[in-house]
């Protein structure tokens, strides 16, 4: 394809790090195809929206942005892929003006973009294939366009799919059974993000803990990638019976591995564990957060819960609370319980064998523990005032706020912001990893401080 007929594509993504891992994977292979990447400011020829299910909430969001895009883009064609168009779609099929619908793994085909941009088949194109069907991870991933003008952090699809069947889930409809890329496909790609000037990998998948390949597990696979030329490796979430005593004395010891897990707790009562069916309970949780923290030095861990879990007693929720109270947690993502369809869950609701909280009390419980995770969030960040941490600084240019501003990531997760275009040792701090000393936390809980020289 020559420059003057390049096709332009723009992405949209919600949802995971998985999805904008795998946006990313779809538009670079379009590109070298003889794509070029746009933005929808600059117009496009197609626009792929990449969808999210896990709450209705998050159908909502995707079904808003779709409706937006199409209304202020009306000379694009609008491919809508990802786990609400696999879950749900009929309720897309509604929506005027979308021009393809992909599930999970059709989303990959290129194919389809191609046709519904020359005009050759006739739209709405769907393609959804069953989950049931899914029985290998795509392959063909290659470097990140997307992220091509901040070199700094990459997400690394290494795992897709779930066979933990938590009562609640959808994802196993969505995304299909566990599969994983094999460890010499993951090592090359860390290589080439390596190669291209990455400073960060954060590996990716649904559930990676249950990352396996002939007979190789996660461990096997982060000590090879341990030798890859990059600042830090990121394991990001991971489900607390993955974490072991051998995948924390690998953490602790690696210079690499950062000290950094986010590990979904749910809640903090036993029976309403049991109901979720999640594999582990309130005190297997708590040893494998304290193995961690006593063994790995500067360990921040992040935990995802859900509130107005059907069922969930006041005693219950107070039982989560407190037990929240009580463990070393760095920052919590509280999510209102949202029943959805064909799960377990919405199966038992329907059978009255689980009572639906009130809507009331649930925002009530939540407000409770957002405003914990506040208070947890600040003790965590305030121990860093006043010392000095490695900040890896995102690439591009600084916020045009009127100030120039600066932010980063500590090893451990900590958002780091700094005032001026500081320069480091006559280097812009710019996607480089830097000393900085932390002077504050600011009320956005933002830590705040200056790079040392
Ligand atoms: S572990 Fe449970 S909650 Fe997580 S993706 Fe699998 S089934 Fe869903």
């Amino acid at each position: 394809m020559s420059d003057h007929i390049k096709k332009r594509v723009a992405a949209v993504t919600l949802g995971c790090k998985l999805n904008y891992a795998e946006t990313s994977s779809i538009v670079d292979n379009l590109c070298q195809q003889g794509w070029q990447v746009s933005s929808i400011e600059e117009g496009a020829d197609l626009i792929i929206i990449h969808t999210c299910a896990v709450t209705k909430q998050a159908e909502k969001k995707s079904r808003q942005k779709i409706r937006g895009i199409i209304r202020k883009n009306p000379a694009s064609r609008v491919a809508v892929i990802g786990c609400y168009a696999q879950l749900n779609q009929d309720d897309l099929a509604s929506i005027d003006g979308i021009d393809a619908i992909l599930g999970s793994n059709d989303k990959f085909d290129l194919q389809s973009y191609n046709d519904i941009t020359s005009g050759s088949i006739l739209t709405p194109l769907v393609k959804v294939a069953p989950a049931s069907t899914f029985d290998d991870v795509y392959q063909g991933y290659s470097l990140s366009s997307e992220m091509s003008t901040d070199r700094t952090r990459a997400f690394l699809k290494i795992q897709d799919g779930c066979d933990y069947g938590c009562a609640y889930c959808t994802i196993p409809m969505a995304r299909g059974r566990s599969r994983s890329i094999s460890l010499d496909q993951v090592v090359d790609r860390a290589h080439l993000l390596a190669a291209s000037g990455y400073r960060e990998i954060v590996l990716t998948g649904v559930n990676i803990g249950d990352y396996r390949y002939d007979d190789l597990v996660l461990c096997d696979l982060l000590r090879k990638l341990e030798k890859v030329n990059v600042s830090r490796i990121r394991i990001s979430s991971i489900e607390p019976d993955f974490v072991d005593s051998e995948l924390v004395s690998l953490v602790a010891q690696s210079e690499k591995i950062v000290p950094h897990f986010h590990i979904p707790l749910q809640s903090g009562s036993n029976s309403i564990l049991k109901a979720m069916r999640r594999r582990y309970d309130a005190a297997m949780y708590r040893s494998r957060v304290m193995q961690a923290v006593e063994h790995i030095t500067d360990c921040a861990i992040g935990a995802d819960v859900i509130v107005g879990y059907p069922g969930e007693t006041e005693e219950d929720f107070l039982q989560m609370y407190r037990f929240i109270e009580e463990l070393p947690l760095a920052y919590l993502h509280v999510f209102s319980c949202s029943v959805r369809p064909n799960t377990p869950l919405a199966r038992q609701i329907a059978n009255k064998e689980r009572n639906p909280i009130k809507s009331d009390e649930i925002a009530h419980r939540y407000a409770e523990l957002i405003e914990l995770g506040r208070r947890k969030e600040s003790q965590f960040k305030e121990r860093y005032t006043g010392k000095k941490c490695m900040v890896l600084f995102e690439g591009g240019k600084p916020a045009h706020n009127g100030i120039q501003q600066r932010s980063g990531y500590t090893r451990n997760y900590l958002r780091v912001l700094v005032e001026s275009a500081d320069n480091f040792a006559g280097q812009s701090i710019s996607g480089n990893e830097v000393p900085v000393l932390i002077e504050c936390l600011g009320d956005d809980l933002n830590l705040k401080g200056r790079v040392l020289s």
